[in-house]
Order: structure tokens, then C-alpha cells, then sequence
């Protein structure tokens, strides 16, 4: 495709930084566009596409779907709604699910959770501890909860009853909260994802759930970017051995179809009756359908094992070919959530490696982000690697902008 015959866009709103190409199909890893070049995806739709493109099995349960009911409404039981949240809890091992479309609704329920967990308690005006370099989505509510100003810029007055407070510093907590008796819940993200692959060390984990018990808090983990199995574990905070007593999902838990689910644990679990909270469009046919037979098709295939395994490979082979290198800082993140982080801007490496033929992220202005379908083989890892590590020592070798 000539540099003219680009894709534009005139009447969609101009709220992305878009790369110029449109992808038309996939198939596995890789996707093309509409000019028919290949890429290999090392982004999966922003942790979205869990099994990848056109998976075999998928695709005839969502088509089955298609064909019986797309959406019926929440005025009645929902068989799918009933399976999937069955199924969650198993893996997560909490009690109940709410289902909505989007991470930032997911996040809203657990911020209505928390107020009203508050509320029930006689605490008139609940705060909520968040923490730096969180992204939460992009509603009033989550923005307000966001710790990036580009995200809040242009959005004020935001919400208010947040507390926030750095990663990984139980002091600092502690020191934030101290003899403040409106506190509810603190809220985050096991591994920051937009922030730039940040990950809350385990045993900071354990610290918090020792404080939430002591304190009577929620502990809200975020888990729509790092959850469903891309780390290994199902959920990223079971590394460190805990549970959350409210959990937000999205992104892989339907492989690609608007899914998005707040997952609670006994504390949680009926602070909601009837009126409290809902949503049209949430848990309906289609998408949980797309959800029970992602998590059964990451089971059967053992998906869990491939992203761990796949994803230690994909890492130690960045570490050897980038690892040390002047101007790349580091290397991190678990399973196929993997961040590099420069010491500079690096958003032209985003424009570069899709020329070159592979897909992923720049977040947080320096980490480049890959975030793959956890179907990735050894081989694409290694393609990865082959394509990018070129791309990231031509850019550092550069002389920096002026
Ligand atoms: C993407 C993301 C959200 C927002 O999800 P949307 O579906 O875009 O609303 C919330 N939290 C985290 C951790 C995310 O990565």
C-alpha cells in the first residue's frame, strides 16, 4: 500500500495516536493487514486476544453462540453467567462474579463496592488508597483513580476520596493512612500495566493483606491486565500466596469479545442487592460463552504452563541479546507480561518494529511492553527477539533529540 492510499479516518473522533495500517484477519500470532503484510503479534490487542487469532476452537463455540442468542437481558437468569462465574471462583478461589463489558466498568464496580462497604459501616465519606503510576480506565471515577496526570489533564474536578501512595513501601502506607478512620480499601494492580510493567513484590503483597485484615479493608487487586493466566498463574497476586477480597477482570477473559468481570470474595460478596448496581449489556450469552470456553480451552491446552515457560525463554533471550547494554535500564515482568525499560523516550521503536513486521506497545513514554496471545510458541519468542533486539540497539546507538 502507497504511502497515500493510507487508511484514514474523518469521522471516527481523534482520540488515538494511530499507526498507519489496518489489520484485516489472523491466525494464531500473526495478523496482516489490509495491503497483505504479515506481522507477528506481540501485543494480542493489548493482552486481549488470549488464544490469539482464529482459534479453532473458539470460533465455532462463539459462531454455536451466534446462533442461539446474542443477548437476552439481565431481567432473566443467564445460564453462561452461572458457568462463568462458577468457574471463576474455582480458579480464583473467591465466591461471586458480577459481569460487565470493559475493565474501567469492572473497576467502577469495585469502587461502588468499596463506598458502600463504607457506607454499610456508617463511614460517611470512604477513601480509597491507590497508588503511583496506576491506570484504572478511563471513566471519571477510574481516571480520578489513575495516578498519571496525562490521563486526569482536561477531566477535573476529579472524583475525590482517593489516597495515594507509592509501590512496594508498607511505611508509606501506613504513614498515609494513619488514624484515618474513612478508609475503606486500597486498590491496585498486581503488575502496573500502563505504568510500565511495575510489579508489587510479593511480599509487600502479604504486607497489605496483613493490613486490610488488621484494618477491616477491602484489598481491591486490579488484575484486568495482568489476570487471566499471563503470568503464569491465573491470577498474578497468587504468586505471592494471597487473596483479594475484590477482583476486576477484562482483557483476556474473552479472548477478544467485550467481557469484563468483578470477581469477589466473602467480604465482598453481598454488599450489592438488588438495584445496587447493573449494566445492560453485561454478562450476556455471547460473551460469557467466549469466557467459559477461553478458560476451558487455556485448561485443556495447559496455557498456563506455555505463558510461564514461553515467557521465562522470551525474557532470558532479551536479557542476553539487551540485557546490560548501555541505556537499557531493565528488563522485567512475569510470564508474557514483559517490560523494557530505556532510559529515554523510545515511542518511534513502536513505528519501527511494525515496519519490521511485529506488533507491541511503548507505555509509560520508555518500556517497551509485550503482551502476546499466550498461545506463543518458542519459535515466535525467538522471532521476537530476532526482530527487536536489531530495532533497540540501532535506536539507542542514535544520538539523543535535541
Ligand atoms: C486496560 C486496563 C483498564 C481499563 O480497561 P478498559 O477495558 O479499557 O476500560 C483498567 N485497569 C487496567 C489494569 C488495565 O490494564
Amino acid at each position: 500500500m502507497s504511502a497515500t492510499a493510507q487508511p484514514t479516518s474523518p469521522h471516527v473522533m481523534n482520540t488515538y495516536g494511530r499507526l498507519p495500517i489496518a489489520l484485516s484477519h489472523g491466525q494464531g500470532c500473526r495478523v496482516w493487514d489490509t495491503a497483505g503484510k504479515a506481522y507477528l503479534d506481540g501485543l494480542g490487542g493489548i493482552a486481549v486476544n488470549t488464544l490469539g487469532h482464529n482459534h479453532p476452537e473458539l470460533v465455532p463455540a462463539l459462531q454455536d453462540q451466534l446462533t442461539k442468542l446474542i443477548h437476552s437481558s439481565n431481567y432473566y437468569h443467564v445460564t453462561g453467567q452461572e458457568q462463568l462465574a462458577t468457574k471463576l471462583t474455582e480458579i480464583s478461589g473467591l465466591t461471586n462474579a458480577f459481569f460487565c463489558c470493559t475493565g474501567l466498568e469492572a473497576n467502577e464496580a469495585a469502587l461502588k463496592l468499596a463506598r458502600k462497604y463504607g457506607h454499610d459501616k456508617g463511614i460517611e465519606r470512604p477513601e480509597i488508597v491507590v497508588y503511583e503510576a496506576a491506570f484504572h480506565g478511563r471513566s471519571i471515577a477510574t481516571l480520578s483513580a489513575t495516578g498519571n496526570p496525562k490521563v486526569q489533564a482536561g477531566f477535573g474536578p476529579l472524583v475525590e476520596g482517593f489516597i495515594r501512595v507509592p509501590l512496594n513501601d508498607i511505611e508509606a502506607l501506613k504513614k498515609a493512612t494513619e488514624g484515618n478512620p474513612n478508609v475503606v480499601a486500597v486498590f491496585f494492580e498486581t503488575i502496573q500495566g500502563e505504568g510500565g510493567i511495575n510489579p508489587m513484590r510479593w511480599e509487600y503483597l502479604k504486607q497489605v493483606r496483613q493490613l486490610c485484615d488488621e484494618r477491616d479493608w477491602l484489598m481491591m487487586i486490579d488484575e484486568v491486565q495482568c489476570g487471566m493466566g499471563r503470568t503464569g498463574k491465573w491470577f498474578a497476586h497468587q504468586w505471592a500466596g494471597i487473596k483479594p477480597d475484590v477482583m476486576p477482570l477484562a482483557k483476556g477473559l474473552g479472548s477478544g469479545v467485550p467481557i469484563g468481570a468483578v470477581v469477589a470474595g466473602p467480604k465482598a460478596a453481598n454488599i450489592f442487592g438488588p438495584g445496587n448496581h447493573g449494566t445492560t449489556f453485561g454478562g450476556n450469552p455471547l460473551a460469557m460463552r467466549a469466557g467459559v470456553e477461553t478458560i476451558r480451552i487455556m485448561e485443556e491446552h495447559k496455557l498456563l504452563e506455555n505463558a510461564a515457560t514461553v515467557g521465562a525463554h522470551l525474557k532470558a533471550a532479551l536479557e542476553r541479546e539487551l540485557g546490560g547494554l548501555p541505556g537499557v535500564k531493565e528488563i522485567r515482568g512475569q510470564g508474557l507480561m514483559i517490560g523494557i525499560e530505556l532510559d529515554r523516550p523510545c515511542g518511534v521503536i513502536l513505528n519501527r518494529a511494525c515496519d519490521a513486521g511485529l506488533l507491541l506497545s511503548v507505555t509509560a513514554d520508555k518500556v517497551i511492553r509485550l503482551v502476546p496471545p499466550l498461545i506463543l510458541s518458542i519459535a515466535e519468542a525467538d522471532e521476537i527477539v530476532a526482530i527487536l533486539a536489531p530495532i533497540v540497539k540501532a535506536f539507542l546507538s542514535e544520538p539523543a533529540p535535541q
